[in-house]
């Protein structure tokens, strides 16, 4: 049998060993459960105090991104941010592809490690270049944080991957920053060990790109704004504004005794027959190519600074030359030749081509305007002495031309008195308009005559071209159009009824405004004119400006009952179909026919003229007429009219009245 002794004490023993063994597993339990609520409270605090830390870090990045305008500002404080964010030793911010930057990458590390700091310099010189395919390409082209646990998955050039192992790093992160369209840059980050919660350092990383990502679309709109403000949008060259804000700049330094520069000035053409005949689309093409051929050129003289390309006007182009070796514009003049070469080439347009040519005025800075519109005047005024010889021409602006500017400053100053002192010096001469039929005057031509201070006349041509650049030809074209239609009246007082004179008067293009059926209706009245005796002549060109004004203008002549008359009609370049819109009465025939009228050719052309006038039921005047063979021609060719130094110059006043009176005084068409 057993020992009972204890026997009665084991079983009490036993419950309280139990009671004690449950009591110490429970208290272990508790004590368990304690520490885990510690462990959960402290990992919330922390948690709480990173969350904390990471608003504060972005934040401040945040406030700087806010304010600031270039992408450089935002750098340093970024990468500040990121070292702050891990507590790692190295950061860098490095461009991907396009230009980002101005100065080199931003590259910080807050450690006083010799070697870390030559790593620093290392990676802050070089641009990433992305591996294609690569998992860190994949992942940063889609915006995402890419953490190499290797560095050689880190796309870094071999050197600074060896130095930064030699520095004991291990470990990098690649923090993309994207903008809407794609990746600019990446911020690196190197590390002797892991992240240890990349999920939160991920968000905040990315947080901090998007903030140098803000900035730098900031910065990318506004200089796509400025570049849009001077950049011609169609070819993407120069506008007028950056020319001539270049052009001032060295045209000042030329006069504090800088550098020699030159200023070539182009204009197409036969450029506006490529758009009337092929469209605007193909002017297009064409004006982008030329641009293309024009910098391509100008590239192949690889000069420094590179040169100033411009598009100043619809087809006119400007460039400078900032490095001439002397004040005669050499190297302009050279460029000049090369281009009329280059852009005669033809332009392939789809299936079709066009041929233009350019016409060039060289301007070198040897007369050291110091303002720039000065210097592209002369270039344009050499331009259009280029248009003068021909297309396809390179004229420099030379002594002559400088002598023909100072005679024209001169003329507008003496133009511009002589208007404002009642129009001193001008008057208006009649030259008889006869029926070639009869060689009966049917009326006059009014034409403007100058006489400037010193006594000389000013050609016609000369000071009408001068009063409509510098925006006196209304206020002329009003005076001559009441001399003219007082002059009628004169002439008409005492005529038979249907022997009245038709009076001529001139308008120019630019007086073609709103304001001008006015003017001429209050003449009209003033000296009681008959609107059917009045013919308003309009060269041809104006039916190339279909403008509303343009047209405009002219139904309201034909409003007040006037006549229209083409002038200079074969002359310039309107198409057919653009001048029947004006419904005109008479059409003029260019001189330039009439002395082509000794060749049968001539012949051919003028009397297809006016057999056209005749179908179209205007009467036909022919102008010029200096030899009694020319006239003769004329009336077997059927023309109406007839005007020329053979039949009567331009008559002043007295002169003309005497013709006028000469007039039978009854109606005398059956003894005619
Ligand atoms: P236009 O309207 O074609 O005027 C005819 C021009 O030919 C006049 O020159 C006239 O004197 C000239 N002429 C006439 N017969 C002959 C001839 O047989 N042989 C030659 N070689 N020439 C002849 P003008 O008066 O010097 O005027 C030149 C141009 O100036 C005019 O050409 C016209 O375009 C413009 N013009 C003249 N007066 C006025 C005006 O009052 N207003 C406007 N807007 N323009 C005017
Ligand atoms: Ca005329
Ligand atoms: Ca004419």
């Amino acid at each position: 049998m057993p020992h009972n002794n204890l026997g009665a004490k084991c079983p009490e023993d036993a419950a309280n060993a139990d009671i004690a063994a449950r009591l110490a597993r429970r208290l272990a339990r508790e004590r368990s459960a304690r520490l885990e609520a510690e462990r959960t409270a402290e990992k919330g605090l922390r948690d709480l105090y990173a969350a904390k830390r990471d608003l504060d870090i972005i934040c401040k990045v945040a406030a700087t991104a806010n304010t600031a305008n270039r992408i450089d500002e935002i750098l340093e404080p970024a990468v500040e941010a990121v070292l702050d964010a891990t507590g790692w030793p190295l950061a860098a911010v490095e461009q991907l592809g396009a230009r980002l930057l101005e100065g080199p990458p931003v590259c910080l590390t807050r450690s006083r490690r010799d070697d870390l700091a030559s790593l620093a310099l290392l990676i802050g010189r070089g641009s990433l270049v992305l591996q294609p395919d690569s998992e860190a390409a994949d992942a940063l082209e889609k915006g995402e944080v890419y953490f190499s646990t290797d560095l050689k998955h880190d796309p870094m050039p071999f050197a600074q991957r060896v130095v930064a192992e030699n520095c004991g790093m291990r470990y990098s992160v690649l923090v993309p920053v994207r903008t809407h369209e794609r990746t600019v840059a990446v911020i690196r980050l190197i590390a002797p060990t892991p992240a240890n919660n990349p999920q939160r350092l991920a968000i905040l990383l990315g947080q901090i790109a998007d903030q140098v990502a803000r900035v730098y679309e900031r910065q990318q709109m506004a200089e796509r704004l400025i570049h849009d403000a001077l950049h011609d949008p169609l070819t993407q060259l120069a506008n007028r504004q950056l020319f001539i804000d270049r052009l001032n700049r060295a045209a000042q330094a030329k006069l504090m005794g800088g550098k020699d520069y030159s200023v070539l000035f182009l204009d197409l053409d036969r450029f506006k027959a490529v758009n009337d005949t092929m469209g605007h689309a193909a002017g297009d093409t064409v004006l982008i190519e030329v641009a293309a051929r024009i910098n391509r050129t100008v590239a192949a003289y690889r000069l420094l600074p590179a040169p100033t390309v411009a598009r100043v006007g619809g087809d006119e182009f400007c460039i400078l030359v900032e490095n001439e070796p002397g004040a005669d514009g050499a190297i302009g003049h050279r460029l000049a030749s090369d281009l009329v070469e280059r852009i005669a080439r033809p332009f392939v347009l789809g299936a079709e081509q066009a041929e233009i040519g350019v016409s060039i005025g060289v301007a070198p800075s040897f007369y050291a305007f110091g303002n720039g519109d000065l210097v592209l005047k002369s270039a344009d005024t050499a331009m259009y002495g280029a248009k003068s010889q021909g297309r396809g021409q390179v004229q420099i602006y030379d002594q002559k031309l400088r002598e023909l500017d100072i005679r024209r400053e001169r003329l507008v100053q003496c133009l511009r008195e002589a208007v404002k002192a009642g129009f001193r010096g001008f008057s208006v001469v009649y030259q008889p308009i006869i029926d070639l039929a009869s060689e009966r005057l049917t009326g006059f031509e009014a034409l403007m005559r100058f006489v400037d201070d010193t006594g000389a006349a000013v050609r016609a041509d000369e000071f009408i071209a001068l009063a409509e650049q510098h925006g006196l030809i209304g206020k002329l074209g009003e005076f001559v159009l009441d001399e003219a239609l007082q002059a009628q009246a004169r002439f008409n007082a005492s005529a038979a009824p249907d022997r009245k004179l038709t009076i001529s008067i001139n308008v120019s293009p630019l007086q073609l405004s709103p304001t001008l059926a006015p003017v001429i209706s209050k003449a009209l009245t003033r000296y009681e004119a008959d609107p059917a005796l009045v013919a308003i002549e309009i060269t041809e060109n104006v039916a190339i400006d279909q403008s509303e004004r343009t047209m405009g203008a002219i139904d309201a002549l034909r409003g007040l009952g006037v006549r229209v008359s083409i002038d200079d009609f074969g002359a310039g370049y309107a198409t057919f179909g653009a001048l029947r819109k004006f419904h005109f009465e008479t059409l003029k025939i260019d001189r330039s026919f009439v002395e082509g009228l000794d060749a049968d050719e001539g012949i051919r052309i003028v009397k297809a003229i006016i057999d056209m006038g005749h179908g179209l039921n205007v009467a036909v005047t022919a102008e010029g007429i200096e030899t009694p063979q020319q006239a003769r021609m004329l009336r077997e060719l059927g023309c109406d009219n007839a005007q020329g130094y053979y039949f009567a110059h331009p008559l002043d006043f007295e002169g003309a009245m005497r013709e006028a009176l000469q007039q039978p005084h009854v109606s005398h068409r059956d003894a005619a």
